[in-house]
């Protein structure tokens, strides 16, 4: 197949003009070509209102002769052999048997990938999950919404397919893919009902709608391979033997058991606060590490479109994103995340009296704001004190995320940029009303903050009004706290995936600082699988 890339095709085309221009530069006609694959599809907005689509494409032509000399022409640097990364899982053949089933705790997607990959090759994991499963979620979610009332273990945070499914479903990565992981995480979505597109977009969504049932065919497909679900099933203890995992200790409605294994995925996610006081207190390694903290800031969308598209409102292209950095006077950068075009801020809190936000979307992005973190990093340094304690960066979250919930009395306290700005309480809206999964009010959005971090913030969406008019427009509604960035503490592993001196041990995913994002997580549960099946040959159980 001959791969051919950067085709510049107007945003209004259709699939026969992109298969005309295809064979107009190699110089076949379309009878010629019997495959054409995307590869991949970005948007070029350089030279607005003019737009693009780039796209990578694999094209496969009636006669193998005519492709071979069409790339020994070599003429032209957009036109290769295409190469397709294939990914492949291993499973061990020569080392001992796997005799108790893995553990995989945790229902995100590294918890959720690790154990479709064990399901499918005959390993029967038993995957369990503090919350529920993703109907009862859904309910739950929506419950705290309407009324305030949190259930600590099912939440936006917690329960079937962890803390994404409520979310705007980003697929993109920065994480290379010389194995092809990334690939095939897009592909088990697919497999399981998103969207065809997300193999070959340059910025892959799935939007929340979407993503809810996708999670839950998943977890179909791990239990008809022989893998065995259990919701509401709390991790609370982890049993050590000379250095071996031999089991953990469950609960489940309030009742405590013991389930033994040799092998134990730790899939928690950040938020999963308690439990990593439990793996402190029970000796596995755990080190503090920088994160990111800030507010949400939302946009007319119409407003992003302009500046993005050159149009409020374009008419082959979905709502438009964004991606910015900026450095403060004091050094501290400043950087836009987990952008979510035409959707909601929610209310994400996942401990009583404590209160984070965080964005979401549907597939269609169609509502009236672009919402988006703004966040400026903390090290250790910021929050760790003498004590060295890993286990400080959550106390400092924690510290936020109670004056968030201070400031807005139990609801989201929202501030406009103008008075941000000034530090006072907002009395008024302007032009933009706030889009909130969640009751929302006027507070003190910057007294939740060290006063260095409020003005990095300010100076940070300053700043961003030079890439974006109007991104500083003193109506501009900002909520916080963004605290759940990503993980303030590392469950360190060593070349084997295993933590450090606990044989048996897998920490796994975003939680053990491993991944940032949905795909990520996904990938690096994968890898956990193929570690296992290192380790491991599976044996038929006869249960
Ligand atoms: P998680 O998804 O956090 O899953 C961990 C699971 O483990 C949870 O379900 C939890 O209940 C369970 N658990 C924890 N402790 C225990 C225990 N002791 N016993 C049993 N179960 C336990 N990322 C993107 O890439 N794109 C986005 O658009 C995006 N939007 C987001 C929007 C929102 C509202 C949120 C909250 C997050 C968003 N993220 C997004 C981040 C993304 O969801 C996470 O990076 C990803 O889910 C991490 O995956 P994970 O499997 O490592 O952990």
């Amino acid at each position: 197949m001959i791969r051919i890339e950067q085709i510049k095709m107007k945003t209004s085309h259709t699939k026969a003009e992109l298969k005309k221009k295809v064979g107009h530069i190699l110089g076949v006609s379309g009878e010629e070509i019997t495959g054409m694959e995307i590869i991949k599809r970005s948007i070029d907005a350089r030279k607005k209102p003019e737009i693009y689509y780039v796209y990578t494409v694999d094209v496969a032509l009636s006669k193998t002769k005519r492709e071979w000399s069409i790339l020994n022409r070599g003429k032209n640097k957009n036109i290769s052999r295409a190469e397709e990364i294939s990914y492949t899982f291993s499973v061990c053949t020569d080392g001992n048997m796997m005799e108790q089933r893995p553990v995989v705790v945790g229902s995100g997607p590294a918890g959720l990938f690790c154990a479709y990959l064990l399901a499918k090759y005959g390993y029967r994991p038993i995957l369990i999950e503090q919350g529920a499963p993703a109907k009862e979620r859904r309910k739950a979610v929506e419950t705290f919404w309407e009324t305030g009332v949190l259930d600590i273990r099912t939440n936006v945070q917690f329960g079937e397919g962890g803390a994404g499914t409520f979310s705007d479903g980003k697929l993109n990565t920065l994480v290379k893919d010389p194995d092809g992981r990334n690939r095939e995480v897009l592909r088990i979505f697919v497999e399981h009902g998103a969207p065809e597109e997300i193999l070959y977009e340059s910025k892959p969504h799935i939007g929340t709608d979407i993503l809810i049932d996708v999670v839950q065919k998943i977890r179909k497909s791990i239990e008809s391979y022989g893998g065995e679900c259990r919701f509401y099933t709390k991790m609370t203890g982890i049993q050590i033997q000379d250095h071996n995992i031999v089991g953990i200790e469950i609960e489940q409605h309030g009742t405590h058991s013991l389930l033994p294994s040799q092998t134990v995925v730790l899939a928690l996610g950040h938020s999963a606060r308690d439990t990593f006081a439990m793996l402190k207190k029970s000796g596995v390694f755990l080190e503090a590490k920088s994160f990111a903290v800030g507010v949400r800031v939302e946009h007319l969308q119409e407003q992003i479109n302009l500046s993005q598209y050159g149009t409020k409102q374009h008419p082959d292209l979905p709502a438009a994103a964004y991606k910015l950095t900026a450095k403060a006077g004091n050094g501290r950068g400043v950087y836009t995340f987990c952008m979510c075009p035409g959707g909601y801020v929610v209310n994400a809190s996942s401990e009583e009296r404590r209160l984070c936000v965080n964005g979401m979307s549907y597939h269609g992005r169609a509502e009236k704001n672009a919402n988006s973190a703004v966040i400026v990093t903390v090290t250790p340094e910021d929050f760790m004190g003498e004590n060295k304690d890993p286990l400080s960066g959550i106390a400092f979250q924690r510290e936020l995320e109670e004056r968030a919930y201070r400031a807005g009395k139990g609801k989201i306290p929202v501030q406009c940029f103008g008075d941000f700005c000034e530090d006072k309480v907002s009395t008024e809206f302007g032009e933009i009303l706030p889009q909130m999964k969640g009751a929302c009010t006027f507070g003190d959005v910057r007294g939740i903050f060290p006063e260095d971090i409020a003005k990095a913030i300010q100076e940070g969406i300053q700043d961003f009004e030079h890439k974006i008019h109007g991104f500083s427009r003193n109506d501009t509604v900002l909520s916080g706290v963004e605290a759940r960035t990503s993980s303030p503490v590392r469950i360190t592993r060593d070349e084997s995936m295993q933590s450090l001196g606990i044989r048996g041990l897998y920490p796994c995913g975003e939680g053990a600082g491993y991944a940032g994002g949905i795909t990520s997580a996904a990938m690096d549960g994968i890898k956990t699988a193929e570690a296992i099946a290192k380790q491991y040959r599976p044996v038929d159980h006869d249960e």
